[in-house]
């Protein structure tokens, strides 16, 4: 095997776990890259205890202390992208320039996390004459973050450097697809200065996730992944009374209207659709194509079909994944959909063990459809035609999800009528994906996040945090009493 095995780190060790390990793939040709060993529940009990042992100095540190760590870190991330992106393209397959897009978007997450002393100062406020109100920012204490795999690096990034700068210490639970990114995220950090404990690593699928949820010392709970685990973690976690902020799946559309500049509307909903091969929440997976667009919708076809898979397009996570994709396409042409661009069965020369499903285009999809209702996680797009923007809002509208909806237009009423109407969380004006860049905060609406606010960006702050209200009179001779003027 080319890596040795992932290891749990608790307390800043690597620790060898066991006895039930599940085997890592490279997607690109099926190769086994490593095994990853399942934690259990005292796996999570030492972890807690790890990090339980490593908040009262953490906490007990300025936060303008805690985030030189993360000016440093950042620094390292730098250093590093190459290695660390090629180590996403082994894990996870996709290429080269969106694992480094990853890294990237680590160091701006970490960027802000720098900017934190700043932006969580807390407030003062003389109430009445002599009487002072203040409010601080106090960190909760262990908490932890559950990851999914489709971004082995930037969805941990999401989490790790707010919570751990606001002064709290953590539990990541990496997917069991991609677990090797995790350890050198935890070598950095202790590179960049992070005591031991402050971070903490368990690897593992369910019964470490119930663990979490379960874990009476855990005050805090972030999962991003698939909607129905994401009720269940969100359930779970807020039934024994902890914070919870769960993030789950997505079917974003994306409106065209028929003024839409072509150039910019096929390229945009092509990228947003084949990019990272279709396995990102933010991916686009319906167009609903308002009458008048053929003239794009070709356009779109006929760039999907110059992709070249293997080097525009890594493969999917997994066979059975790439066999759920497959099925997608093959009920939905049964149904009586239109194929124009085929990516079934697609295969790249010297790696025919690699999981791979091509940009895949399917026009007069109806609404009604499996494939127009259901997450596909893989690079498909699903074309519905419509009569108006009337209609094609309402069949955003109807999709229990709400992540991401953008509209492609060259009208500046007809998208702000879609901005004031659409059921999504983040969306996009010529944009197709529409993913929120810092300071402000990446969350979506219905199905595709439980919990309140958003987890990166300001009302990370909140979530990270619980705030001490203290009222202060050291001078007798002022006020009478505390609601005097
Ligand atoms: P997943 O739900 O299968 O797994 C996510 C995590 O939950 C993993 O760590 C896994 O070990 C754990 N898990 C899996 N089954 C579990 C169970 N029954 N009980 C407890 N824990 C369990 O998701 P995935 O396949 O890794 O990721 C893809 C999904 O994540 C897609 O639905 C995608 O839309 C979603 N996603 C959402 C966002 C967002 O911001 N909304 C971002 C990225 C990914």
């Amino acid at each position: 095997m080319k890596y040795r095995d992932a290891r749990h780190y608790l307390g800043g060790r690597f620790v060898e776990g066991g006895p039930r390990f599940l085997d890592v793939h490279n997607p690109a040709d099926g190769s086994v890259l490593a095994r990853v060993p399942m934690g259990d529940r005292p796996t999570v009990d030492a972890a807690v205890e790890a990090a339980t042992r490593a908040f009262p100095a953490w906490s007990g540190t300025t936060i303008k202390d805690r985030v030189q760590v993360f000016y440093r870190y950042k620094a390292l991330l730098e250093r590093h992208i190459k290695e660390l992106g090629a180590l996403i393209t082994e894990e996870h397959g996709k290429i080269a320039p969106e694992a480094e897009a990853e890294i990237l978007k680590a160091i701006e997450l970490t960027e802000f996390a720098c900017s934190l002393p700043q932006l969580a100062a807390g407030e003062a406020l003389e109430v009445s004459r002599g009487v002072e109100c203040r409010l601080e920012r106090v960190p909760l204490g262990v908490v932890a973050a559950i990851n999914p795999f489709n971004f082995p690096s930037m969805v941990p990034h999401w989490t790790i450097p707010n919570a751990i700068a606001l002064g709290n210490t953590f539990i990541m639970k990496p997917s069991e697809q991609v677990p090797l990114s995790a350890a050198r995220i935890a070598d950095l950090l202790k590179e960049a200065g992070l005591p031991d404990g402050v971070f903490n690593i368990v690897h593992g699928d369910r019964e470490v996730v119930e663990a979490i949820c379960d874990h009476p010392r855990i005050q805090a709970v972030t999962f991003v992944g698939s909607t129905r685990v994401a009720k269940a973690v969100y359930s779970r976690s807020t039934g024994n009374f902890k914070r919870a902020l769960c993030l789950g799946g997505a079917k974003n559309h994306i409106i065209v209207m028929p003024d839409a500049d072509p150039e910019m509307a096929a390229g945009g909903v092509l990228a947003a659709m084949a990019g990272c091969t279709g396995q990102r929440c933010m991916a686009a997976s319906i167009m609903v194509a308002v009458n008048g667009t053929d003239h794009i919708v070709d356009r779109l076809a006929a760039q999907a079909r110059t992709m070249v898979v293997g080097r525009d397009v890594g493969p999917v996570i997994s066979r059975a994944a790439r066999e759920r994709i497959e099925g997608y396409i093959t009920e939905a042409e049964q149904a009586g959909a239109r194929v124009l661009v085929d990516g079934r069965g697609a295969t790249v020369p010297g790696r025919e063990g690699g999981w791979y499903v091509g940009p895949t285009v399917i026009d007069q999809v109806r609404p009604d459809m499996k494939l127009a209702q259901e997450e596909v996680f893989g690079p498909v797009l699903a074309i519905v035609r419509i009569g108006t923007l009337d209609e094609a809002i309402a069949v955003e509208n109807a999709s229990p999800y709400g992540n991401a909806a953008s509209i492609f237009t060259e009208s500046g009423g007809a998208a702000r009528s879609a901005l004031d109407r659409a059921s999504a969380g983040m969306l996009g004006v010529n944009v197709g994906v529409p993913v929120p860049r810092e300071p402000f905060g990446f969350g979506g609406w219905n199905d595709s996040r439980f919990g309140v606010g958003d987890i990166t960006g300001r009302s990370s702050i909140e979530f990270w945090t619980k705030s001490r209200k203290i009222t202060t009179k050291w001078n007798r001779e002022a006020g009478v009493n505390w609601m005097s003027k």
